[in-house]
């Protein structure tokens, strides 16, 4: 069998929407399971409706405008989707009026509804290109995750039950991405962009023989291609290149994606919905190395960075700095990227502030702490390129060249990520000039395809 994953603008551009039910149908003798994202801008428009109470009655409304027209435009009649706007609006007669901001559990309950709707609509497109196709929503289907709302992570047992749930085939199921469900049947949602980790999970618990992840870029791009308009795509990606890219800001592919794909090794494929005939790129366990100069497959970045230094002159022969610095990490269940240690200091950097302030009074127990903001993190992604002779001074010379100062180094710590650390208003500048300056926009050598 094989996933197909389709984003929001696979499935939310009419002319696009045609060419994704297409793919599934020549799948068909592949015995496929589709994944759907909500339509383009629906995620966004459900989390601007639980922030702003006052905005509630235009977004429903909008909402429900958006998702007709969208059936009309295919050509499906609105009642393909007339069950899932009735559910719609109950919840938005039952949590509309509600003061403040909706969060947690009820939030995730609203944002659920991009992905039902989509998912309704793609069935019945699919049922009417001849296709018998059933919308199958992942909590229903099997997947159940533990209860961090807006962050939920899959739990042991999804895998089996997501084998029974979906083991009836055809017809096709259309699963909804981002959702999941707690035990006691609440909807979690895994994270903005989260489908593509549920297409994952889901090839990962059917035993897939690929996971494709249809898109709007032709594979992942030597670099973000609204950055860089000459990137260009790379046809081969070890899972350790894709995954540095991923967490490192390439947003085509939500970080945890390849997580169960390389359980499981299940080659991932990332496509061109607008450009189906388009190799793509390949995703597998083999490490190929770029024949290219440099041997720079991508440059990724990420803004919204913070980095904390923490310094003890006591560091110097005292055991257990390092693990004391990482328990009051771990016990906040802060993620830390980045770490450069000194002799008397160790900086990390993070991305998600939320939980700072707590940890940041018992840090200072143990050091003198500097916090840092508005920072980026930038990285050069290929199979051997941290080791090659020169790389390094060639970056920071062309960094240097242009005045942009380098805040932490990160460097053989992976050997497939040269990342460091700039100011955030230089980081667009650093990729450009990083993928002229590495050779990124030349068209590579035969070699290199191969
Ligand atoms: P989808 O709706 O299909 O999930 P996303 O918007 O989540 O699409 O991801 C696709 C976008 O990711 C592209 O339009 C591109 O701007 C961005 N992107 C960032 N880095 C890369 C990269 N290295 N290769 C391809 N796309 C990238
Ligand atoms: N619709 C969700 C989002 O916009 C999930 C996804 O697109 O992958 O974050
Ligand atoms: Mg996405």
């Amino acid at each position: 069998m094989v996933i197909l994953k389709f984003g929001g603008t696979s499935v939310g551009i009419p002319a696009h929407f045609g060419t994704a039910l297409e793919r599934v149908a020549q799948a068909a003798p592949r015995d496929p399971v589709v994944v759907v994202s909500a339509l383009s801008g629906v995620t966004n428009l459900l989390a601007e409706y639980a922030r702003d109470p006052d905005a509630r009655v235009r977004l429903s409304a909008a909402l429900i405008d958006r998702h007709l027209a969208f059936t009309l435009d295919v050509g499906l009649s609105g009642e393909s989707i007339r069950r899932e706007l009735d559910a719609w609006r109950a919840d938005h007669a039952s949590c509309g009026a509600r003061p403040g901001a909706l969060t947690g559990e009820i939030r995730d309950r609203v944002l659920s509804h991009g992905e039902r709707l989509s998912a309704a609509i793609f069935a019945a497109g699919l049922e009417r290109a001849g296709l018998s196709a059933r919308a199958v929503e992942a909590g229903e289907a099997g997947l159940v995750t533990d209860d961090r709302f807006g962050a939920a992570h899959p739990l042991p047992e999804s895998a089996g039950l997501l084998r029974r749930g979906l083991a009836s085939r055809p017809p096709v199921p259309v699963v909804t991405g981002f959702l999941g469900r707690t035990r006691d049947g609440r909807v979690t949602t895994l994270g903005r962009g989260g489908s593509d980790f549920s297409a994952a999970i889901l090839g990962a618990a059917l035993g897939a023989q690929e996971i494709q992840i249809w898109t709007d870029t032709s594979g992942m791009m030597s670099a973000d291609p609204r950055l860089v308009p000459e990137a260009r795509p790379v046809p081969r990606l070890s899972f350790a290149e894709a995954s540095e890219l991923a967490t490192f800001g390439a947003r085509v592919l939500h970080p945890k994606t390849l997580l169960p794909a390389i359980d499981r090794d299940i080659p991932v494929r990332v496509l061109n919905t607008t450009a189906p005939g388009e190799q793509g790129s390949l995703i597998t366990a083999a490490a190929t190395l770029a024949a290219e100069s440099w041997r720079v497959k991508s440059i990724a970045s990420k803004k919204g960075i913070t980095a904390v230094t923490i310094a003890s002159s006591r560091m110097l022969l005292a055991h257990g700095f390092l693990a004391r610095v990482f328990e009051v990490f771990g016990r906040h269940h802060m993620i830390v990227d980045l770490v450069t240690t000194s002799e008397v200091s160790i900086s990390v950097t993070i991305e998600d502030e939320s939980r700072l302030e707590a940890a940041l009074a018992e840090l200072e127990g143990i050091g003198r702490v500097e916090v840092r903001r508005h920072l980026a993190v930038v990285a050069v992604v290929g199979e051997g390129a941290p080791q090659r002779i020169g790389l390094a001074g060639h970056v920071f010379t062309l960094l240097g060249g242009v005045g942009v100062g380098v805040e932490m180094i990160s460097q053989g710590a992976s050997r497939v990520n040269l990342s460091f650390v700039v100011r955030e208003e230089d980081a667009e500048k650093t990729v450009r000039l990083l993928h002229r300056g590495l050779g990124l926009d030349v068209e590579p050598t035969v070699e290199a395809r191969a």
